[in-house]
């Protein structure tokens, strides 16, 4: 087995066969993904990570021996093919190989748990379950290099930006908000729990002096619920910056959101014409409505929402069906924020957080944050949370915290935002919700 790839490197990508290469001796590598054996002549579509090309077998070109080899192989086995390229407006891309010679690399079991040509529509449980072969059709690849694309960008932005990347623990001792989205965990004779926000954590950073942080990595959320925009594993970009209030991050926020999509409309053109997406680049500065007026929005729209509470499912959904693009919902009630929010100076019934929405979707939430020791104590004894569960973090408000304002952004929904998919679960790798811990 070890030889198998000795003086058998790959020269090309299919995608990077053209027409201008017309009669050159080329190795490519790839999966089966069809064959046609029509008798006189076997037409097999290889694939690789960018596309398709055709190798054309005709007998009465190749060898006797090399067509009754090719004439034997099974789809979505490996194979390594030296053959020369040859223009042929009939086949995909404008190109075929004819073979010279190709080595099995390795074969594929018959048959096979999933259609990765995509004729036989799969469900998405089913799916899930060969991940490895789904992941090889075309359009689910699409919406992975899109997000990787999508990370690219943010980083580049954030780092051009004057960000620094940070890491910070994901197994801790309690929870970020005392909330009861925590998964508990043993740790050594202790119970800890897995990290549901990176907050607390880039808040110190604050402390630090490291003035503008950033993360990018995942939070853990018990969600009970089975839902098409929840997981409980999913990756969040945090930021947080210094000496900035509300304001000062939002307009990171849309600016970054905008220059990511502008980046993927520019670099994934392939990838969205596979999904069918037709990416508009959104206008910023993105439209701000007060909570208030939301309240008045979704009551207008027959959905019963009253003053002082979340958007339930429902309210979102009127939302999404007044509002285009993505928007801003500014001036949230503070009772339903969480402590470390700012409540507005003038009018501390309100506060100085804010929710990005697309649609009627969610994809980031973020506020100034309280930066006074006393006020943030105050602040959680009204949320009936123990200050003396925090006083670690409480440590770091008593000697010289700097005003300070940040968000988390889901990694998830906003390549939902960039793909069109509905199920977030299309987002993941490998998902993990109520039901699913494998594979
Ligand atoms: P929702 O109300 O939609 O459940 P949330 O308000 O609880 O979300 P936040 O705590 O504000 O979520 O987290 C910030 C962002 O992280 C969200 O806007 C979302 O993009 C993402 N996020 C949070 N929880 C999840 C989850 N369970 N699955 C996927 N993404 C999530
Ligand atoms: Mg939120």
């Amino acid at each position: 087995m070890t030889d198998l790839l000795t003086n058998c490197k790959r020269t090309q990508y299919s995608k990077e066969i053209t027409p201008d290469l017309n009669g050159k001796e080329i190795t490519i590598m790839g999966w089966i993904h069809e064959m046609r054996d029509l008798g006189g002549i076997i037409f097999v579509l290889l694939r690789d990570r960018d596309g398709l090309i055709q190798i054309t077998a005709p007998s009465k070109k190749i060898s006797p021996e090399l067509f009754a080899d090719i004439r034997k192989l099974k789809k979505e086995s490996v194979l390594a093919v030296k053959g020369m390229v040859q223009e042929s407006p009939k086949a995909p891309g404008g190109v075929e190989i004819i073979p010279l010679e190709f080595k099995l690399l390795n074969e594929s079991k018959l048959p096979l748990p999933l259609d990765t040509t995509e004729k036989v529509r799969a469900e998405i449980d089913t799916r899930l379950d060969s991940r490895f072969l789904d992941l090889r059709k075309h359009s689910v690849s699409a919406i992975f290099k899109i997000k990787s694309r999508m990370l690219h960008s943010v980083r580049v932005f954030l780092e051009k930006n004057g960000f620094i990347e940070i890491n910070t623990p994901k197994l801790v001792a309690s929870a970020t908000e005392g909330g009861t989205e925590l998964f508990p965990i043993t740790y050594f004779e202790r119970e800890a729990f897995l990290g549901q926000s990176p907050q607390l954590y880039k808040q110190m950073m604050m402390a630090s002096g490291f003035d503008q942080v950033y993360e990018i990595a995942p939070i853990f959320r018990a969600e009970e619920h089975d839902t098409m925009r929840h997981l409980n594993e999913a990756i969040s970009i945090d930021l947080e910056a210094s000496f900035c209030d509300h304001e000062d991050v939002m307009e990171i926020l849309e600016n970054l959101v905008s220059t990511a999509i502008s980046d993927v409309s520019e670099h994934c053109k392939d990838e969205l014409k596979t999904l069918n997406v037709d990416l508009k680049i959104p206008k910023t500065p993105f439209e701000r409505i007060d909570y208030d007026d939301v309240v008045d929005m979704v009551n207008s729209q027959g959905v019963l929402l009253t003053h002082g509470e979340d958007l339930s499912r429902a309210a979102e959904k009127a939302m999404g069906q007044l509002m285009e693009g993505y928007y801003f919902i500014t001036g949230w009630p503070t009772d339903i924020k969480p402590f470390y929010v700012m409540p507005n100076k003038d009018d501390p019934k309100k506060s100085c957080a804010f929710d990005l929405m697309y649609k009627d979707l969610e994809i980031s939430s973020g506020a100034m944050r309280v930066h006074q020791h006393d006020l943030l104590v105050e602040r959680m004894k009204k949320k009936g949370l123990n200050p003396d569960s925090f006083n670690r973090y409480l440590a770091a408000f008593e000697y010289g915290m700097p005003p300070h304002a940040g968000w988390g952004l889901g990694a998830e929904r906003f390549t939902m935002c960039l793909t069109g998919v509905k199920n977030i679960r299309e987002t993941v790798l490998f998902p993990r919700d109520r039901r699913r811990l494998t594979p």
